[in-house]
């Protein structure tokens, strides 16, 4: 049996994650298992299909079978996010294949956004195709505000995340993805995307993108309802105040430059 081919998104939350994920997954080949952490963290997530829970969504339960029948665990056991390189591989190839088998698509997207999973994929015998998401600092930062965060603390998950995450993809192949240039043109991000995964982008797969039928499991509220307008979220520059702003600017600065020079210095200075 081959191993389907698993594309993982790494970034920050308040990325728009969400929508990538469902914008890249609207091609025939590419299923969204949504945020796979996300069995063990919360199995009481809502399923996209409107399911109250996975164990209510016909799609997940079959594929919960199959990973039985696999010789596994079932889906939901903390293996998915297990420390050892065994447990980790063994129990996210059963999870990734049934996924596949049962999809009927040979590329499956996870998009729990994590750098510990990046890490524990990177250190697994899986392989996994590596898209980047990043957003402006400040829009992240205004999302977290939002939910009564500090921007602070904010910032310095940014920076970890980031700075982390570049790091380790330094020399894998990989691609960034910038939220701005995604919500500004879909169609040109998805075909860059597609064709980094080695496929043709299909024409009308963003027509009635919100159409298909869904079962990635956690992400933005967004998943669940049916607006097919894509907006660039910019409010943060109305709404912070030029201090804001600066200070944001400012404690992410070590994100910037984002050249592979600067991040070679990065790891000679601090690696
Ligand atoms: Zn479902």
């Amino acid at each position: 049996m081959t191993d389907p081919r698993i594309v993982y998104v790494v970034g920050c939350g308040h990325s728009g994650s969400t929508l990538l994920d469902m914008l890249v997954s609207t091609h025939s080949r590419i299923f969204s298992a949504g945020e796979a952490k996300m069995f063990r963290r919360q199995p009481d997530t809502v399923c996209t299909c409107g399911a109250e829970r996975w164990q209510s969504c016909p799609f997940w339960k079959s594929v919960d079978e199959r990973m039985r029948a696999d010789g596994g665990p079932s889906l939901g056991h903390e293996d998915i996010e297990a420390d050892d390189r065994d447990g980790f591989s063994g129990y996210n190839r059963r999870f990734f294949r049934a996924v596949s088998e049962e999809s009927g698509c040979p590329v499956v997207l996870d998009s729990s956004k994590d750098f510990s999973r990046l890490k524990s994929f990177l250190n697994s015998d899986l392989r996994v195709d590596v898209i980047h998401l990043i957003r402006d600092p400040r829009g992240v930062a205004f999302s977290g505000l939002r939910k009564g965060r500090h921007i602070r603390g904010v910032s310095k998950k940014y920076v970890r995340t980031h700075v982390s995450a570049a790091r380790a993809l330094l020399d894998l192949p990989h691609i960034e993805v910038r939220y701005e240039d995604l919500a500004r043109d879909p169609e040109r991000e998805v075909a860059r995307v597609v064709g980094f995964l080695g496929l043709e982008f299909e024409s009308d797969q963003l027509a009635g993108w919100r159409r298909v039928e869904r079962h990635n499991f956690g992400g933005n509220r967004m998943r669940l309802d049916d607006n097919e307008t894509i907006k660039l979220d910019e409010a943060w520059r109305s709404e912070f105040s030029g201090w804001q702003r600066f200070s944001i600017w400012a404690r992410t600065l070590p994100t910037r430059p984002r050249s592979r020079l600067g991040l070679a210095l990065m790891r000679r200075l601090f690696g």
